[in-house]
């Protein structure tokens, strides 16, 4: 038996941003041009939306990972990369998006209501974009962001206007197929249906959804069986349907007492007390069920239902049925507020886009902050232009100040971003205090005083020889030959 599945964990990658491209412009019997390196393509997103059409999360189900497109490089000449596609999927109304803890991140309600799950990261800006009049020539770009990758889950909550409920083979499933066009499983055992059936039903000028709850049995709401599974599905029913048995020859069982179970399930579970309620007293076309379907009916009525005699095998009383139902749903969509319509929910931004934090831990200082975080993503640590350019956007925030506050000196250890994928720098005040770009690239000052020990575990994927071989080369040509560096991609 496989699984109901109305419940979800996928995994969202969005794409990753293009990096920025450092070149220079270059044309026959002109000397140097400008800097020409266009910016990154941004990361495709990775997008819920509504769509009516679809009624359930299997298919992501059968495949649980989800990955947007990447944004190209940029390229000499100002060629911006090209955007990464953002990857739409669509969900069934009513699906819920949550995060692993359970927190709700978007209720998504109304077709064509979309949630961004994972956004693209951003393309990194070539040389060109940075180029200002302090700084002509950056022989250096910024790198891509990656884009945002994590877990969520979705749940299914049916918005069917009716829910059918009642004991495993009282013909819940067999009633959607002749209510409507719906054509879901039928067999002679419980648990037969895995998935909610849904079908539309026309009752004159009203068109209706209507859902059956399988798996109902006693205990259901403590976990027993799989209706707990599937009372989510009712939640949102404007109608109940209680589908009884008349046919059933297990000992113990009848209408009236099957009810009474399904009632104290569903006040168990909770939340439903308003919902009206309508019987139908299935399998009359069974000569003992007619019988039987006669003598429960006036204490059914007693309680105060309205009670419906039905057969899905021979059809009797149907029309009756789907009418009275038609006219509690239309009477339940009048009285409610037309809110429920398209809205877009978009995820709530970060907090705190421009600050940072310090904290002092054993001598290090533990910077956060959106800007710093993104800044440090963006940087290319083979590059020592960039690195620089780092310096002075974190001085330019304040940083630089606020170390000097709180007491830091020069050697001590400044970490940036979190736990996980921190850049570890000794701090160097006048590398960082400066912000002024003397000279043409090569020739800064800041350039020949030692390197900070940046970024420890980047470097140690690229091995600090291969770092300072290109620091030398770059060196080399940006003082003798600039041109040729034209092209020069800050892939790395
Ligand atoms: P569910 O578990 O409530 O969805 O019940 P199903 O629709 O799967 O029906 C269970 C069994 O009852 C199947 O064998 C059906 O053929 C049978 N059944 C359903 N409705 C009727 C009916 O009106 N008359 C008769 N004779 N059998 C029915
Ligand atoms: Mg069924």
């Amino acid at each position: 038996m496989t699984t109901f599945v109305d419940r979800v964990e996928l995994h969202v990658a969005a794409g990753n941003g293009g990096h920025g491209c450092a070149s220079v412009h270059r044309e026959k019997f002109k000397p140097l041009g400008g800097p020409d390196g266009g910016n990154g393509g941004e990361g495709g997103s990775i997008i819920l939306t509504v769509d009516s059409q679809v009624t359930t999360l299997l298919e992501y189900h059968h495949s649980p990972k989800r990955k947007a497109t990447n944004g190209k490089p940029g390229a000499g000449g100002h060629r911006t990369g090209a955007d990464g596609e953002d990857l739409v999927l669509l969900v069934p109304d009513g699906t819920v998006v949550l995060d692993r803890k359970g927190n709700v991140l978007a209720d998504l309600v109304g077709h064509g209501t979309s949630f961004v799950a994972a956004q693209g990261g951003r393309g990194g800006l070539g040389n060109s974009a940075l180029a200002s009049a302090r700084r002509k020539a950056p022989g250096f770009a910024l790198l891509g962001e990656p884009g945002e990758a994590r877990d969520i889950v979705m749940e299914l909550k049916s918005v069917a206007d009716v829910a059918l409920v009642g004991y495993p083979s009282a013909g819940k499933s067999s009633l959607i197929s002749v209510l409507s066009a719906a054509k879901p499983k039928i067999a002679d055992y419980p648990f037969t249906t895995l998935i909610p059936n849904l079908g539309v039903v026309t009752a004159g000028d009203t068109v209706y959804t209507i859902a059956d709850v399988p798996g109902l049995i006693p205990g259901a709401s403590q976990g027993r069986g799989l209706g707990l599974e599937f009372l989510r599905h009712v939640e949102r029913c404007s109608v109940l349907v209680h589908v009884l048995d008349c046919a059933t020859l297990e000992p113990g069982r009848d209408p009236l007492s099957d009810l009474e179970t399904i009632e104290a399930e569903l006040a168990e579970y909770g939340g439903l007390e308003d919902r009206p309620r309508l019987v139908a007293l299935n399998k009359v076309d069974v000569p003992d069920g007619q019988d039987i379907a006669d003598l429960t009916r006036a204490s059914l009525e007693e309680r105060g239902f309205r009670v419906f005699e039905v057969s899905a095998a021979s059809r009797k009383g149907l029309r009756e049925l789907s009418f009275a139902v038609a006219g509690i749903v239309a009477e339940a969509r009048a009285a409610k507020p037309a809110e429920e319509s398209t809205r877009i929910v978009l995820r709530p931004k970060a907090v705190d886009d421009a600050g940072f934090t310090i904290t002092e831990e054993d001598g290090a200082y533990h910077i956060r902050g959106v800007k710093p975080e993104r800044w440090v993503r963006q940087t290319d640590f083979s590059n020592d232009e960039a690195v620089g350019y780092l310096a002075d956007r974190l001085a330019r925030l304040g940083v630089e100040q606020e170390l000097w506050k709180i007491g830091a000196h020069e050697g001590d250890t400044v970490i940036i971003g979190p736990e996980e994928n921190a850049v570890v720098f000794d701090w160097e005040p006048t590398m960082a205090a400066g912000a002024e770009m003397l000279g043409r690239r090569g020739e800064d000052h800041r350039f020949e005083s030692p390197r900070p020990a940046v970024d420890r575990r980047r470097e140690k994927q690229k091995g600090r020889d291969a770092a300072e071989a290109e620091f030398l080369a770059f060196e080399a040509l940006s003082s003798s030959r600039p041109a040729a560096i034209e092209g020069d991609d800050e892939d790395d």
